[in-house]
């Protein structure tokens, strides 16, 4: 059923990186619930695998010392979901994950998995955008960090390099401090199913609450990579809350985002859930902020 040919299991991220370069084509594999599904649909038969679930260190969600939130790849959703440091500080990111498939996948799929796939429906992946999540990452070469934002080359395609392995994902204080968000997952069923389209927006007010101080939001399915649409983000900096304010990201976040028609939904269809979805988010966001609207 499974057509595997080697399995080597890492204990460390040194062994794991150690054994990718010794066997380059070899596939990383953490949960399992992507890599397993390509190699049961024969697209993956005969591969090597390495198996990093044996990695202790590569588990959990800490605080570090400057406030910013280090979130481990082998972190499962259920873990990220049910964390006290995300549960207060990054609802946002534990409901979204909670919007992943049924209990099941998000017990045994990984946080680090979602985003490594690249894949533009990842539920995981617009909140992170819209967090400015920052990726720790650690190859044959020594250790690196980019930001999530620039990580997604392709369909399917990440920036990791020859032996390359996901450690960390980190999200600033910055980006969480005095913020709300809300995120919307739009799917043909309510369990079970990858997004049609999700949004993630994340606000934070002045201290008077009647202007937006900083704006980020990011979208799923929009484009062929999850993505951020700055444009929208810029339009809205500053401006007084309010139906004007909604009707401007509402229009300015299609500057950013060209979906695609699939068996799923046309084209046509993706763009009006495109707008509708930026003014639901924003709304929730500001509201949740405390912001009249
Ligand atoms: C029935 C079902 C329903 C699903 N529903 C959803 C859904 O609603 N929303 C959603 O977003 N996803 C969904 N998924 C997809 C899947 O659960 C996620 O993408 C999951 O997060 C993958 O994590 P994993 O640990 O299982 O990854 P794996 O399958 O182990 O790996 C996925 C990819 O990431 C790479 N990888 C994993 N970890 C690392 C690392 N640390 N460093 C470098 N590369 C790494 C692997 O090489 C592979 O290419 C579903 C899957 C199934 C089977």
């Amino acid at each position: 059923m499974y057509d595997v040919n080697n399995i080597y299991e890492a204990f460390s991220i040194e062994e794991a990186v150690r054994l990718k370069v010794e066997h380059p084509d070899a596939k990383i594999i953490a949960g399992g619930s992507d890599v397993l599904i390509q190699i049961r649909e024969g697209k993956l038969a005969g591969v090597d695998l390495i198996s990093i679930q044996m990695i202790d260190e590569l588990r959990g969600v800490s605080m570090l010392p400057d406030g910013s939130i280090l979130i481990k790849p082998l972190t499962s959703f259920y873990e990220v979901t049910y964390n006290e440091i995300i549960e207060r500080y990054l609802p946002t990111l534990g409901y979204a994950v909670d919007q992943v498939g049924g209990p099941q996948i998000r017990n045994i799929g990984t946080i680090g998995g979602n985003i490594c796939n690249g894949v533009t429906s990842a539920d995981s992946a617009a909140t992170l955008k819209a967090y400015d999540a920052v990726l720790k990452i650690t190859g044959p070469d020594g250790k690196r960090t980019m930001p999530y934002l620039d990580f997604s080359l392709g369909v399917g395609k990440v920036d990791l390099r020859e032996g390359e392995i996901l450690t960390g994902i980190i999200v600033p204080k910055e980006s969480y401090e005095r913020t709300y968000g809300h995120y919307i997952k739009y799917a043909m069923r309510k369990a079970m199913d990858i997004a049609t389209m999700s949004c993630s927006a994340n606000v934070r007010l002045s201290k008077d609450l009647k202007t937006v101080d900083r704006f980020r939001i990011a979208f799923g399915v929009a484009a062929p990579v999850p993505t951020r649409a700055v444009s929208a983000e810029a339009a809205v900096q500053g401006m007084p809350v309010g139906e004007a304010l909604l009707d401007t990201v509402s229009k300015a976040v299609l500057q950013d985002l060209n979906p695609r028609s699939s068996w799923r939904a046309g084209k046509e269809f993706r763009l009006q859930l495109i707008k509708e979805m930026a003014r639901r988010c924003t709304k929730e966001a500001i509201t949740k902020a405390g912001g009249k609207i």
